[in-house]
């Protein structure tokens, strides 16, 4: 049982008036810990350190800033093991997806930690003499980072490791379900010598945390991943102080397979796709669209694959599938199914939740038949069902693909080389995986288009949002004197 702390100004306190909620284990529904439940009078104490932290930080040289990251990587690889156990614990997902999970976290800290050192300004030639003109980038200033439950760990990872190489200081406030990884990680920061009040951690009401987030005019940069829901909330409150923000938003990726793709290749991905994480991440495959002359052989192979994942506990062995985040997730995850087939859909596989235990499954499912009026069609599906869409022609593909508010991650499966470049420039998506189930990775922007997000994280542009740009305009010598040489 842990009783984990908030990390404030270099020192581990619980709630000002000692309040505290349980963490439990979606898996088992028992509790497994507690946490202190702050708000904003812990969210002030937090950006108090984090403002005063920040004018010695912002200072310190970039190799300076890069070496604590990286001392943080290798404690992270030291750790994973206990990091995976305590993800698992909290979220439920298999162990081994959970040590994954630990492991894309170090290469964050450690990618960020090289960016640090070639973050560049521009020396621009200068259309007069006697002038030198100069584009410098600067920290932001403090920033806020708010994350969700479904990657406890790599969403601290991927907000706090650009900002801190860019020199920014951080209040970072994890989702309630799943407070440890958060923790963990400050542990591991204080342990690599991140001086105090560089990055705190706030647990608790997220309303009350969020708004002094967005009031407080020492926050000067919100970064958020989480609903679509929320994330226009805090834009909305943005925009009183105008403070910069990254917002990684919700996901309903279509996952297209052409008549000419390696099926075996593309019932692969759908299930890695589809089912990591037990369907709990915002680039799953949401939509499978299948051209008809293959549905046939697609939906006998994908069912046979479905029908051979294995739902349970995510610390045993055999689990493929773990358990959905909680009672309100699992209802929601059967309301769509049910709406489905109330209009007509059918069922391949599964289709209700797991009886006889009191974790929150839900069994992998494929429904057929499945068209633009159900829910499932239009709202992100947070869980292990997978609806299948035929069509006919490449260009009614990609208009029902693009058909979404949404514009995270896509995914389609061909050999046509020319298909491959046509259908991937016209799909309204900030990540496209062609043939590529599992596209994500930190050397990669990561965002979305339309309503799911702006900014990127991770790749060659990953501290550019942590940064301001200044222009200089030094005048060494008056046009005269220049004039006079
Ligand atoms: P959520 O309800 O929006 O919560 C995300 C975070 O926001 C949590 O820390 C939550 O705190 C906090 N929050 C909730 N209301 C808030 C408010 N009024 N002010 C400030 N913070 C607030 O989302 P979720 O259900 O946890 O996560 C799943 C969603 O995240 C899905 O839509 C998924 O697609 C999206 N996601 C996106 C990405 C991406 O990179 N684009 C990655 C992962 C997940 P509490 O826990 O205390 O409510």
């Amino acid at each position: 049982m842990k009783n984990w702390s908030m990390y404030i100004g270099g020192r581990w306190v619980g709630a000002t008036d000692g309040r505290t909620y349980d963490i439990i284990n979606p898996a088992t529904a028992g509790k497994v810990g507690t946490a202190p439940y702050g708000g904003a009078e812990e969210a002030d104490l937090a950006i108090d350190a984090a403002v005063k932290a920040f004018p010695d930080w912002s200072r310190r040289t970039a190799k300076d800033r890069a070496s604590i990251l990286h001392r943080m990587a290798d404690l992270m690889d030291e750790r994973r093991e206990v990091l995976a156990r305590v993800i698992t614990l909290e979220m439920g997902k298999p162990l081994r997806e959970a040590l994954a999970e630990t492991k894309i976290s170090a290469d964050y800290l450690r990618w960020n930690a090289e960016e640090a050192a070639r973050s560049y300004g521009t020396v621009i030639p200068s259309p007069v003499t006697g002038k030198r003109l100069l584009a410098i980038r600067q920290p932001v200033g403090p920033v806020a980072a708010i994350t969700p439950w479904n990657f406890p760990l790599s969403m601290a990872a991927r907000k706090v490791a650009p900002a801190l190489a860019a020199g920014c200081t951080v209040v970072l406030k994890p989702a309630l379900q799943t407070p440890g990884a958060s923790v963990m990680f400050a542990e591991i920061a204080e342990e690599a010598g991140l001086p105090s009040g560089v990055l705190n951690l706030v647990i608790g009401k997220a309303s009350a945390i969020g708004e002094r987030f967005l009031q407080h005019p020492g926050i000067r940069k919100l970064t958020f991943t989480g609903s679509t829901e929320v994330g226009k909330l805090l834009i909305r409150g943005s925009a009183d102080q105008v403070k910069k923000v990254t917002m990684e938003l919700g996901g309903h990726a279509p996952f297209i397979v052409f008549e000419d793709a390696d099926l075996d290749a593309a019932v692969r991905g759908a299930i890695n796709s589809k089912f990591r994480n037990a369907g709990q991440t915002c680039i799953c495959a949401n939509r499978i669209y299948v051209h008809e002359s293959i549905a046939e052989s697609f939906l006998e192979k994908f069912r046979s694959a479905v029908n051979s994942l294995v739902t349970g506990d995510g610390f045993a062995e055999d689990t493929t599938v773990g358990p959905l985040i909680d009672e309100h997730a699992l209802r929601f995850v059967e309301e769509q199914v049910r709406d489905a087939m109330d209009k007509g859909a059918t069922l391949v596989t599964g289709g209700k939740r797991v009886g006889g235990c009191d974790g929150y499954f839900f069994e992998p499912t494929i429904l057929a038949g499945v068209n633009e009026e159900m829910r499932i069609t239009r709202e992100e599906t947070f869980g292990p069902v997978a609806p299948v869409y035929l069509f006919r022609t490449e260009e009614e593909a990609v208009a029902k693909a693009n058909n979404t508010p949404y514009g995270l991650a896509a995914y389609f499966f061909t050999r046509d080389l020319h298909r491959m470049i046509r259908v991937s420039e016209a799909l309204e998506y900030g990540i496209v995986g062609c043939n590529d189930a599992v596209p994500t990775t930190v050397e990669g922007p990561f965002g979305g288009w339309k309503e799911s997000g702006m900014g990127r994280e991770g790749g060659p542009d990953s501290l550019s949002d942590f940064l301001e740009t200044k222009f200089v305009s030094i005048q060494y010598e008056t046009s005269e004197g220049a004039g006079a040489r």
